[in-house]
């Protein structure tokens, strides 16, 4: 089956979240399944854009309102990432340093979308199944069904799979002339509380809907930020498919950003190697338990509760342990957290920004990585965490309720919280401490966590499973 993916990301040509890890992954894994996997993206102006070849695949033009655009579609010369990689240019629009963030992501995001349909469109054969991602690429199941230039695309089958509810592309409805010319008595399934809405277009135009984890589809039923009734009226065709992670990226034993490489037989002394480096570079003490937090500082993340969390453990538990925070997001959690290193030296350390090279460093080095988040679709960061025999210290929420048993449960090996709170964080901090001091059992538990199997292979499959039900 040829699939093909439509997404605003795909590692490591552009990278903001977990999205990336996804989209840059699953096609390689559907392809050793023996599928046709390709890819296609904005042109981002990313490093990846400049370090490799491309070859022009396609040339067109379409309408956006009342502006005419050319695009062009390249694709990577040499199939680096073991599937086809497509680009779309269109001048003035995807040719932007950053992925998102923009006054006119609208306008970015909305071209991009007519102009892979319209490639699509110009194929002189059909693919499989589309499969698009979040908001960015969800307007496309309803332009291949409801406008009128790309109707003979009506009948291929669509998927779309939701990382993140929380973002749902609003556009208001003077905006509904930038689509291609659409069939007016379908105006219902653009609209959601008298907005376009592209999240809610795509789950009710799409053939399947899909989200990264069971726990979190159940979830968006009661709290998908004002799309619950949507999903109860939509339950049928919706399945939650938990991510995989890419184990050949994700590998303590051939990373190459990590000072010692190790496996599960000599994982005490490569982990306590790479502690120890971690804990001199960031001032740290190599003897305490060393919690980590990666990732993008936000209220969804619960990034706003670390630095009370932090500050009472470290009070409360003496300073039996160290903090080391790798992320950037809402500058008033940013500037809290560099506030803490004043008063907090040798025991706690942060750096705001994206660095991939260190969050391999700190999955590698740490003991527990803390995830306190309020909503969590999958979270990968926990799955790489126990790939490299880090604990994870999770609130119970989305995927990470489909991925962590708490160590109180039969078969345990990490530790669940129920809320998202500084009371609720730092007695699971202080469980954490307790456990770090048992060394047989961190060691036991250390062990089987690095042996969990989290790769794609059995994921990749439920998906073409998924394809196959709408064939
Ligand atoms: P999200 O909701 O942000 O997509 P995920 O857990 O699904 O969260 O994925 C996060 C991914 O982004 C992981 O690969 C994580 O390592 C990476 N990441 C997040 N913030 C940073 C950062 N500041 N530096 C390096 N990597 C980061």
């Amino acid at each position: 089956m040829e699939i093909l993916h439509v997404s605003a990301e795909c590692y490591p040509v552009a990278k903001v979240g977990g999205l990336a890890d996804v989209v840059g992954s699953l096609p390689k894994y559907q392809q050793d399944l023996g599928h046709i996997a390709k890819v296609v993206m904005p042109m981002h102006r990313m490093k990846f854009l400049y370090e490799n070849e491309w070859v022009v695949d396609h040339k067109g033009n379409i309408n956006m309102g009342s502006r005419n655009l050319d695009y062009t579609i390249i694709k990577e010369k040499e199939n680096k990432l073991g599937y086809d990689l497509y680009c779309v240019d269109i001048f003035g629009l995807t040719d932007r340093e950053k992925v998102y963030g923009y006054d006119d992501d609208t306008e970015r995001f909305t071209a991009f979308q007519i102009a892979v349909v319209d490639w699509l469109s110009k194929w002189e054969h059909r693919p499989g199944v589309v499969h698009v991602h979040d908001h960015h690429a969800a307007l496309i199941p309803f332009m291949m069904q409801h406008c009128f230039d790309y109707r003979h695309l009506a009948e291929v089958p669509t998927v779309i799979t939701i990382h993140n509810g929380q973002y749902q592309g609003w556009m208001s409805w003077d905006k509904s002339d930038y689509l291609p010319s659409w069939d007016s008595w379908q105006w219902g399934k653009l609209d959601w509380d008298n907005m376009i809405n592209p999240l809610a277009c795509g789950v009710k135009c799409a053939h399947r809907v899909t989200t990264v984890s069971p726990s979190y589809m159940e979830e968006l039923m009661s709290d998908a930020n004002g799309l619950e009734q949507l999903f109860v009226m939509e339950r049928g065709k919706c399945t939650g498919i938990l991510n995989g992670i890419d184990v050949a990226v994700w590998d303590p034993q051939k990373d190459t950003y990590i000072l010692d490489n190790y496996s599960v037989d000599d994982l005490e002394s490569g982990k306590l190697l790479n502690k120890e480096k971690l804990c001199r570079d960031f001032n740290l003490d190599k003897e305490k338990p060393l919690f980590i937090y990666i990732g993008r500082l936000v209220g969804e993340k619960a990034a706003d509760l670390l630095p009370r969390s932090i500050q009472d453990a470290l009070f409360h538990l003496n300073s039996r342990m160290n903090f080391l925070i790798l992320g950037s997001g809402d500058p008033d959690v940013e500037w809290q957290l560099e506030a803490l290193k004043g008063p907090f030296t040798g025991y706690y350390n942060s750096q705001i920004g994206y660095n991939e090279k260190l969050a391999h460093q700190m999955y590698a080095g740490a003991d527990f990585i803390l995830m306190p988040s309020r909503v969590e679709p999958c979270g990968l960061n926990q799955m790489y965490a126990m790939r490299y025999g880090t604990v994870p210290v999770v609130r119970s929420i989305g995927g990470l309720k489909d991925t962590v048993v708490d160590i109180g449960d039969a078969g345990g090996y990490g530790i669940r919280f129920n809320n998202a709170s500084v009371w609720d964080i730092t007695y699971s901090i202080h469980r954490a401490v307790e456990l770090y001091d048992d060394k047989e059992r961190l060691q036991a538990i250390r062990e089987q966590i690095m042996r969990i199997d989290n790769s794609w292979e059995l994921s990749a499959e439920r998906y073409i499973n998924l394809y196959q039900t709408i064939r």
